[in-house]
């Protein structure tokens, strides 16, 4: 059975969404292996978002992700990674669909980071070494 890595971010944190989010991931019928809140270090999430390095939004989002507690969660199943992705929705909480995480609980907030709840990881090699780093 496959794994991914799943991110609450500041946002959905503060705002007291964590146990919708996790709802919405056990009623899919995913399954919870390990889960943590989390203060990130800049060189933990400078690992994580090596690949944005050099972006314009790689500041605000590193800024962003330090802003509070995240919840880690390790995440099972049967093709859960392709699953989990389509239970955020795209990247945008704007146009992200209704029915999705950040088409029904994002917004746009005007700031410079796309605020949008959840990260998952978008590959195997991605949730492999994601995984890693979050759960060393
Ligand atoms: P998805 O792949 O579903 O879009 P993601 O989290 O993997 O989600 P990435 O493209 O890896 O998205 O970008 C990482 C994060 O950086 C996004 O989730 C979002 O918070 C922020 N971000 C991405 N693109 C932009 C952008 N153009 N402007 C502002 N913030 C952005």
């Amino acid at each position: 059975t496959e794994e991914t890595l799943v991110l609450v971010k500041p946002d959905g944190v503060a705002r007291g969404l964590t146990g919708a989010i996790l709802a919405r991931i056990e009623a899919k019928g995913y399954s919870l292996v390990d889960l943590k809140l989390v203060e990130p270090s800049r060189d933990l999430l400078a690992r994580h978002y090596a690949e944005h390095e050099g972006k314009p939004f790689y500041e605000p989002l590193l800024e962003f992700m330090l802003s509070g507690p995240v919840v880690a969660i390790r995440v099972a199943g049967n093709r859960v990674i392709e699953g989990f992705r389509s239970l955020a929705g795209t990247t945008d909480p704007t146009t992200a669909a209704p029915g999705t995480i950040r088409g029904d609980l994002g917004r746009d907030w005007g700031v410079a980071v796309q605020q949008n709840l959840v990260h998952g990881s978008d590959s195997p090699e991605s949730a492999e070494r994601e995984l890693a780093i979050w759960f060393a």
